[in-house]
């Protein structure tokens, strides 16, 4: 069945799946959804016979129906090699009695890899499929690990520019220090005075300005997105679900056919809809855990229905997850009431920052405070020698409350978004106060003693490297910024 695109916000134009990834959001400002939701059309059991690139296929063929399978297999075949440093590409870890999906395998070592290794592939082979003969700019607001995910693919990627924003006191050292150095003749990065909500606000301004949008068409640019507002971040995320299940039945922790939860540090609420996704796809979810940080809106919103982001901004140890307004949680809005209610809320919250919606499904709020994921670090290294980072600390940390709770017996995996060593200084410190002041970089090899693990390849020897991108700019300049770099 051909499954085709269109915006939550009521445009009527249907889209196929390559022409939302080529727009990245539709032109009412809406997010691209399938109008009928897809379905896997394989029997669930043959998932533990398949490779992460045989599971991807199965499962993208069905979402992506306008890619012919030669271009969806060498769109998948680019990006799932050996980038990644295990075959596995995204391991089951299995300390003590916990279930850690590891996304961090990748180039960038967070689990934005997982779509932004292949998200280029998907939209170079979009362009060409639609004749699109501009030059495509991506514009990125990033709270850390897209921005670097995003430079990796995109890096000299013929016909492609790239342009990442990011919040200059937001970021960890390694995260800021992995974009600013970043290679390719088509890279531009830039430290943002604000935060990422104020960073992603401008970049979608930006976006959506026609004029600004017209003008830049006669120079011969289009602008596309590689954030989770796009498709084509989205769809890539589903297949890891099924692969946590996959290997979870392989482990003898699941039977097949059973329930399983999942348990994601969220942010911009990307990676846990796609789970959501996977579970209306056919893989058989019970609960969804939302762990949120202190920056809370969603564990508010699913507790009590009201959506509302005034209220402090805090800077947390898990910083890709501080931010108020979750992009993609407008996407399940939709799915659960249709394009008018979507419409009117998203009016209200940009208007006053707030609105009602009463949500009853298999979403579950959760959050961890800075103290409770720096114990959640700290105990589980001293149970089993395991070391978490920050983001999947305040995931462990919210499920183990969703634990005492509720008492829930179903299999749970906690999807682990990032490896510890980019947060290498907040994960020593939780682990023990006599770290409070080491240097981020030396803090890198503190943690390869206490964890026996090698630093990974992509960060070694990260703080010599030449810094190349040197910008910092007000959140205001953003669309000069961009006009100038695109004469
Ligand atoms: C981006 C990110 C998140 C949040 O994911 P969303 O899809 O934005 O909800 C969590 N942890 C890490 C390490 C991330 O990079």
């Amino acid at each position: 069945m051909d499954i085709m695109f269109k915006s939550t916000r009521g445009d009527k134009d249907l889209v196929s799946a390559s022409q939302a990834i080529v727009k990245g959001i539709a032109d009412d400002g809406g997010l691209y959804v399938p109008e009928t939701m897809p379905e896997i059309d394989f029997p669930l059991e043959k998932i533990t016979h398949w490779s992460y690139r045989e599971l991807a296929y199965e499962v993208l063929k069905s979402v992506l129906t306008d890619y012919t399978e030669e271009e969806l297999k060498h769109c998948i075949d680019s990006a799932y090699d050996d980038k990644f440093d295990t075959e596995l590409i995204a391991p089951l870890a299995t300390p003590g009695e916990n279930n850690f999906l590891e996304l961090f395998h990748g180039k960038t070592i967070a689990f934005k890899d997982m779509a932004l290794s292949i998200l280029p592939y998907l939209l170079k082979t979009a362009a060409v499929k639609n004749g699109v003969k501009e030059e495509i700019v991506i514009l990125t607001a990033t709270s850390g690990d897209t921005g670097k995910a995003a430079l990796e693919g995109f890096a000299d990627v013929e016909g492609t520019q790239i342009i990442v924003f990011f919040p200059e006191d937001g970021v960890s050292a390694v995260q800021k220090a992995q974009m600013v150095t970043q290679q390719g003749g088509n890279t531009c990065v830039a430290g943002i005075r604000g935060n990422f909500d104020d960073a992603q606000a401008a970049v979608k301004k930006t976006f959506t300005d026609n004029a600004l949008k017209a003008e830049l068409k006669k120079k011969g640019y289009v602008f596309s997105s590689a954030n989770s507002i796009n498709i084509g971040r989205l769809a890539p995320q589903i297949v890891y679900y099924f692969y946590a299940y996959a290997q979870m039945v392989k482990a003898g922790k699941l039977n097949m056919g059973e329930k399983i939860n999942f348990t994601v540090p969220t942010g911009n609420f990307g990676n846990i809809l796609a789970g959501y996704y996977a579970m209306k796809m056919g893989l058989p979810v019970n609960k969804l855990i939302c762990a949120s940080n202190d920056n809370k809106v969603l564990y508010d919103f699913f507790r009590t229905g009201v959506y509302d982001i005034n209220r402090d901004f805090i800077v947390t140890v898990s910083p890709s997850m501080d931010i108020l307004i979750s992009s993609n949680l407008e996407r399940l809005l939709y799915h659960l009431s249709g394009s008018e209610k979507t419409k009117t809320v998203m009016s209200q919250l940009s208007k006053g920052g707030k609105y009602e919606f009463n949500i009853d499904n298999e979403f579950i709020g959760e959050f961890a405070t800075i103290p409770e994921t720096f114990k959640a670090i700290r105990s589980l290294f001293e149970e089993t020698g395991y070391v978490m980072d920050t983001h999947t600390a305040v995931a462990k940390a919210a499920y183990d409350k969703y634990l005492a709770e509720t008492g829930d017996k179903t299999p749970n995996v906690i999807i682990s978004t990032a490896s510890p060593y980019k947060f290498a200084k907040d994960v020593l410190k939780a682990i023990d106060g006599k770290y409070d002041d080491i240097d981020p970089f030396k803090a890198l090899e503190a943690l390869s003693e206490i964890s026996k693990t090698p630093i990974p390849a992509p960060i070694k020897g990260i703080d010599k490297r030449e810094i190349i991108h040197k910008s910092v700019i007000d959140r205001d300049a953003i669309e000069e910024f961009v006009k100038n770099k695109l004469k």
